[in-house]
């Protein structure tokens, strides 16, 4: 029996091919992990010897000849093919241990250039492990060194690997391949800037954690990082306390990070269910607690709360008062961070790039079953030169910076969805209504509740679509809303203006929708 060994993360290597050679097993290898095998001691040959080719061009070409590939993919069980390779003086290879170069690991180095990324794509390698699995049934292929002990448990038990196990090894290499592949095409891709739909779309996800359960505790669930993204996204949040993140954790968060970065001045956000429960905005990140929590004090309970200014000390003793369920934030006060720790449960997350902004260019994928809907994100908000004031009045230089304030929130409120605001702190939020009208009711009820009668006096409102009819502007009016803010462009608009106009209230178009479901 000969094996072939050309690996790239040399561990466990040593140890592996020294129990193969006393096994009786040949070994062939190329040139750094011949040096490596040499060094400890273990016979092999090296494969200029085999080829009677020297390895060339920078380690381009070094296994990439038939003497290899015609070894690997003759089938045994066919006599021309063995007969061919005896008039060819080729012996057979019967196994194959491969890994390939690091090129993950390299896209991953900071600064690195297309050139270094591009030498790291592996050629003679995937060639190999393709061909060693195309013939699996006469050859191992081994690509993964936690595969080792399996192997050489089933060489010493049984003097052969089953058929079985190189079926799986085999699968487990196409796998390794077109991963491989799929994250040199994604690296490309983005290096011309090309944000089209492709015909078909691959993209590669490594798992970052297992979690316990899904949505629900009787669905399985893991964690997976779109590699080489770097966006100040909860995957590169260090944990610093509590237990592991769940499923809806992730969910509820990723959501309030998403709102979070639409606000550069200190800002609270408290989420629930992946809707916004409380957002504040001030001068100070205490303020900003302050008007958050104040916002909705029922809602935040059990909820999660992302900040973008290092917590306090006394910000910390004031979220130690209620039940979270995660906080993060870019930094913590020495002594904030042991306030926080008392709580075991709590899961505290650190994440320094809090505030670099969403990426604009990327995929929002949604599985829907038999597929796949794929959009670009809906990184905007609102064009500048499209707003327009479309009132008799125009809305007062508070009631622009509020009306802005309820949009941002609002565009991450499930549709249907209504946002009042008031002096940069969210007062009602309307969300995930089958119809408009409901969700701004909802919006008023809950100011109520906070505030009391008439509680939405003075407050803007911000309509993530348009108003299909009138009935919204009636309402906001009875409910005290002095402006408002929505995208326009219903058939009914000019109803909604008209009474906007008759109970002086003044409203801007954005001319940009943002449902979100
Ligand atoms: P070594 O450290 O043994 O010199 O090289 C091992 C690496 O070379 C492995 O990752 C293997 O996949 C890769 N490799 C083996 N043959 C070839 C080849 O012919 N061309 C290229 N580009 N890489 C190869």
């Amino acid at each position: 029996m000969r094996a072939l060994i050309s690996v790239s993360d040399k561990t466990g290597i040593v140890e592996f091919a020294r129990e193969l050679t006393e096994l009786g097993i040949e070994i062939i290898s190329t040139g750094g992990t011949y040096a490596k095998l040499k060094e400890a001691k273990i016979q092999a040959i090296e494969i200029s010897e085999l080829t009677g080719f020297p390895e060339c061009l920078d380690g381009r070409v070094k296994t990439l000849h038939p003497i290899v590939h015609a070894g690997l993919l003759a089938m045994r069980s066919k006599p021309e093919h063995m007969k061919q390779l005896e008039e060819l003086n080729i012996e057979t290879i019967d196994m194959v241990i491969v890994n390939l170069y690091p090129f993950k690991q390299t896209i991953l180095k900071e600064g690195v250039t297309r050139a270094e990324a591009v030498e790291n794509i592996d050629i003679g390698g995937p060639t190999m492990l393709r061909s060693a699995a195309k013939n699996y049934q006469d050859v191992t292929v081994v690509v993964d060194p936690g595969d080792y002990e399996k192997v050489l448990f089933e060489l010493k038990e049984n003097k052969e690997v089953s058929l079985d196990t190189k079926f799986y090894l085999m699968q487990k290499v196409f796998m390794h391949t077109s991963n491989y592949d799929t994250m040199i095409a994604d690296y490309l891709k983005k290096q011309r800037e090309d944000y089209e739909l492709p015909e078909t779309l691959t993209m590669t996800f490594e798992k970052v954690q297992d979690m316990r359960y899904g949505e629900n505790p009787h669905q399985k669930a893991a964690f997976y990082r779109e590699i080489g993204k770097k966006c100040g996204s909860l995957v590169e949040a260090e944990q610093l306390n509590g237990k592991e993140l769940s499923f809806n954790n992730i969910n509820d968060t990723n959501g309030a990070l998403e709102l979070l970065k639409e606000f550069t001045e200190p800002t609270v956000v408290a989420c629930k269910h992946g809707n916004p429960c409380g957002v504040g905005s001030a001068e100070t990140i205490e303020e900003a607690w302050d008007k958050a929590y104040d916002a909705d004090n029922v809602s935040i309970f059990g909820g999660i709360v992302v900040i973008n200014r290092e917590v306090t000390k006394s910000l910390a003793e004031k979220m130690a008062k209620i039940f979270l369920e995660v906080i993060v934030a870019p930094g913590y006060e020495k002594e904030a961070l042991e306030i926080l720790k008392e709580k075991k449960n709590l899961r505290v997350l650190l994440l320094p790039d809090i505030q670099v902004p969403q990426e604009k260019h990327a995929y929002d994928l949604k599985k829907v079953n038999g597929g796949l809907i794929v959009q670009t994100i809906d990184s905007e908000l609102f064009v500048d030169e499209n707003l327009k004031v479309v009132t008799d009045r125009a809305p007062s230089e508070k009631e622009m910076e509020d009306l802005k304030f309820a949009w941002r929130v609002v565009k991450y409120v499930k549709s249907n969805g209504i946002a009042i605001a008031k002096n940069k702190q969210s007062v009602g939020i309307g969300p995930g209504q089958v119809n408009r009208i409901w969700a701004a009711k909802q919006s008023f009820e809950h100011a109520e509740e906070l505030i009391g009668e008439g509680a939405a006096k003075g407050c803007v409102l911000a309509s993530d679509a348009f108003f299909p009819f009138d009935d919204c502007v009636e309402a906001a009016h009875e409910a005290g809303i002095t402006a408002i803010i929505q995208p326009g462009g219903s058939v009914r608009d000019e109803d909604s203006i008209k009474k906007c106009n008759e109970y002086g209230i003044a409203m801007v178009f954005t001319g940009m929708r943002h449902f979100r479901h």
